[in-house]
């Protein structure tokens, strides 16, 4: 595995070669992270990971200062998976040229995370659009564990650049929550809680197929979740998966959720 710290290198390293699998990521490297890397070695010839904590879209620099970082235990996670190249760049590596692509969001966008992080996504994009710039590569592979991303850097960069987007089936643990690196900040109790409320919410969806005034019955499971888990929650909603737009039909949808246990802020959809 080759170890890549500034653009000169990756270009050097990367040189002559096709078919290049591209997983980007912010470390604290977990199975979620090792599952798109798996993918990315069984379909392309060369898989590059980034790690990279993007302060450009962390709306709270608080968040931003204690985002869990585990450099060393990553590159022994990244070396035995036998992954190719690992890039590791500054941050004035990433954005010393200027980006020449507008990101500004459209109002219908304007939902769920996007809506409760203000500029969150605009920095992810903006990262986005620099990376694959960069790398230039022939997929990407992202997880549904961040549902919102996924579909708008897809709209982004499947535009912009040839490369194309991989989506990637959220990984979760033993008692159903979806892994996360936040979940480190998580004591035992509350990360029980967020496995409760994880396999609430799976069991919640399969009963919603025989149900009428889906609307209701979410808002009620809203509040019921709130009283019963202590938690604060910026959404619960049902929506389209390919359109995004909220929805009264099981058929094609996701429940999507944000909340906040003990200051900790996560997200799912089911
Ligand atoms: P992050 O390091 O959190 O920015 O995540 C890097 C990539 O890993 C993103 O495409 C995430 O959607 C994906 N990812 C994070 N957690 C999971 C998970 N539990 N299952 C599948 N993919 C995940």
């Amino acid at each position: 595995m080759k170890t890549l710290l500034n653009n000169i290198d990756l270009n050097g390293a990367l040189f002559g070669n096709s078919n290049i699998g591209f997983v980007p990521t912010m470390g604290s490297l977990h199975d979620g992270h090792i599952s798109l890397i798996k993918k990315s070695l069984k379909l392309s010839n060369k898989t590059i990971v980034s790690i990279f904590v993007n302060p450009k879209q962390f709306n709270n620099k608080g968040d931003y200062k204690k985002y869990p970082r585990n450099i060393k235990k990553d590159l022994k996670i990244l070396k035995k998976l036998k992954v190719h190249f690992v890039y590791l760049p500054e941050i004035r590596e990433i954005f010393k040229s200027t980006n020449k692509f507008k990101i500004k969001l459209n109002n219908q966008d304007r939902i769920l995370c996007a809506k409760y992080r203000k500029g969150h996504f605009e920095g992810v994009i903006d990262v986005m659009i620099r990376l694959t710039q960069i790398v230039n590569p022939s997929k990407i592979f992202m997880g549904e564990k961040d549902f919102q991303q996924l579909l708008l850097v897809k709209r982004y960069i499947e535009k912009k650049f040839k490369s194309k987007i991989i989506s990637c089936k959220t990984i979760r643990g033993k008692n159903k929550l979806a892994l996360s690196s936040r979940n480190i900040l998580l004591n035992k109790n509350n990360y029980n809680k967020a496995g409760k409320i994880a396999r609430n919410l799976i069991f919640f969806k399969k009963k919603l197929l025989r149900k009428k005034n889906l609307k209701d019955l979410i808002s009620i499971k809203r509040n019921e979740l709130k009283k019963k888990y202590d938690i604060k929650i910026d959404y619960l909603e049902l929506r389209n998966t390919k359109s995004l737009r909220l929805t009264n039909k099981v058929k094609n949808s996701r429940i999507f959720i944000a909340y906040y246990i003990n200051k900790v802020r996560l997200i799912d959809n089911f």
